[in-house]
């Protein structure tokens, strides 16, 4: 099989877990062909962009205090997982160049005094450039052939959309195709760094927190591979949080378009481009553990088998929301009133997470962030209040629960059985959005109900049963 194994910051944060990492790989090669995607240890980008929101807070020490501690880091790891002294003094000697380049990228942001998206991207993507040498090495050490290769390396082409770049996909094809294929034909396992390309220009761009699993799967559509593994420090998906509901069960399988739906919630987060470069392809994902390997983890497919079609597959949950109702009576037949709502929203640079009107026009009602709260009530005050809205009503701590499964589609009774068996717990749900896909049915409670409510509902649907 043609394999991408792509691992988590989680799954290579000890000098132990590369080894392990590496031995399992090494066994994996023997009947496959493997392209290897990492993230950065576990924490090294949140230090990259604590990084450079100190020197945007003209603190100099802090940053220096930061970059010293991913360099030590990363040199205890490197001397810890590599035995074969030879291989250890260039891997240190690589690792150096990266940490001289590092400091002098950091020096230069000081003096300037100024952070841009693309020095951003710059400065985040050594996170990624750091832990491929490491694992790359641990190969080595195991005696396998391999090559560390940055997403700039091994191909990838973006557009200049820095934070949030898009592979340019026709490029990217040839390029990486042409070189993984040579790396193939010499017997050499890739080792490739997640969340970063380069545009046109050369210039390192990235795809966002989490990008690494859209490079797995960018490089499994170049590749044509015939799976493509996740790997981080969970089982897989599940029915629910098995911290809220001890019965919750992992997943076997489940579709493309359900695994999309689940990725924002729950325990693995997944990147939401992710799936776009196998949908065309239908290439077959795992989501895996790599600290459980005798677990097969849930397998992603563009059509699952007959057995798993549930009608609900999964019960989730998002706390620590905040619900703005919007009110008017001049909202009423006014065209444009959402549109005037939400692009104040965006201005202001506010996610929103839920949504809904009745036909009476008469109130919006949307949910966000607690974090993001306050930003929104402020921009909505100063622009429309007065105008277009009578009213805000402002309530916080507010959880969302969303029930997942395709099988909802068209199945008579689900509504019913969600809100009787919340009604039997008591709980007062202040909003409710499906959409025509009946794909996700959510519905919004207090923060403090919202256990109950998952429980409740894994037990309503017998998700215990799943599989
Ligand atoms: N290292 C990046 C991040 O932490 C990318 C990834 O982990 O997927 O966001
Ligand atoms: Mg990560």
């Amino acid at each position: 099989m043609k394999l991408v194994v792509k691992y988590g910051g989680s799954s290579i944060s000890t000098a132990k877990d590369i080894q392990s990492v590496a031995k399992n790989l090494h066994y994996l090669s023997k009947h496959n062909k493997i392209a290897v995607v990492c993230s950065a240890l576990n924490g090294t980008t949140d230090d990259l962009i604590e990084i450079s929101e100190s020197i945007e807070k003209e603190n100099k020490s802090k940053a220096q205090q930061l970059v010293a501690n991913i360099i030590n880091r990363h040199k205890q790891v490197a001397k810890q997982t590599i035995k074969k002294s030879d291989l250890k003094k260039k891997l240190l000697q690589q690792l150096n160049e990266d940490f001289d380049e590092l400091v002098a990228l950091i020096d230069g942001m000081v003096l300037l005094g100024e952070v841009t998206p693309r020095s951003k991207d710059y400065l985040n993507s050594f996170g990624e450039r750091l832990s491929i040498k490491l694992v790359s090495f641990a190969l080595r050490n195991h005696g396998k052939k391999s090559s560390s290769l940055t997403g700039k390396d091994v191909g990838i082409v973006t557009d200049s959309n820095f934070g949030e770049s898009k592979p340019l996909m026709d490029t990217t094809r040839l390029r990486v195709s042409k070189t993984l294929d040579l790396l193939f034909s010499n017997n050499t396992i890739p080792v490739i760094g997640g969340f970063t390309g380069a545009d046109q220009h050369g210039h390192i761009t990235t795809f966002g927190r989490g990008g690494s699993d859209y490079t797995a799967t960018i490089i499994g559509a170049c590749i044509k591979a015939d799976e493509i593994w996740l790997m981080s420090d969970v089982d897989g998906l599940m029915t629910a949080d098995p911290k809220i509901v001890k019965s919750a069960k992992l997943l076997k399988e489940v579709s493309y378009v359900e695994a999309i739906e689940m990725a924002m919630f729950g325990a693995k987060q997944i990147h939401p481009r992710t799936f776009e470069p196998l949908v065309q392809k239908k290439i077959p994902m795992r989501i895996r553990n790599s600290f459980n390997l005798d677990n097969e983890g849930t397998l992603v497919t563009s059509s699952p088998g007959e057995s798993v079609k549930n009608t609900v597959k999964c019960v989730s949950y998002i706390h620590h929301n905040g619900l703005i109702d919007i009110r008017g009576g001049s909202m009423v037949g006014t065209p444009g009133t959402a549109a005037k709502i939400f692009s104040t929203l965006a201005k202001a640079g506010i996610n929103v997470m839920m949504i809904s009107q009745n036909p009476s026009e008469s109130s919006i009602t949307i949910v966000v962030k607690n974090n993001d709260l306050d930003k929104a009530v402020n921009a909505l005050e100063l622009e429309l209040l007065g105008k277009i809205i009578k009213k805000l009503e402002v309530t916080t701590d507010m959880a969302i629960i969303a029930l997942i499964g395709s099988g909802m589609r068209g199945t008579i009774g689900v509504a019913s059985k969600v809100f009787s068996s919340i009604e039997k717990n008591k709980i007062n749900v202040s909003m409710i959005t499906q959409g025509s896909s009946e794909l996700n049915l959510s519905f919004v409670v207090k923060n403090s109900d919202a256990n109950i409510a998952v429980k409740a509902i894994h037990d309503e649907f017998k998700l215990d049963k799943v599989n």
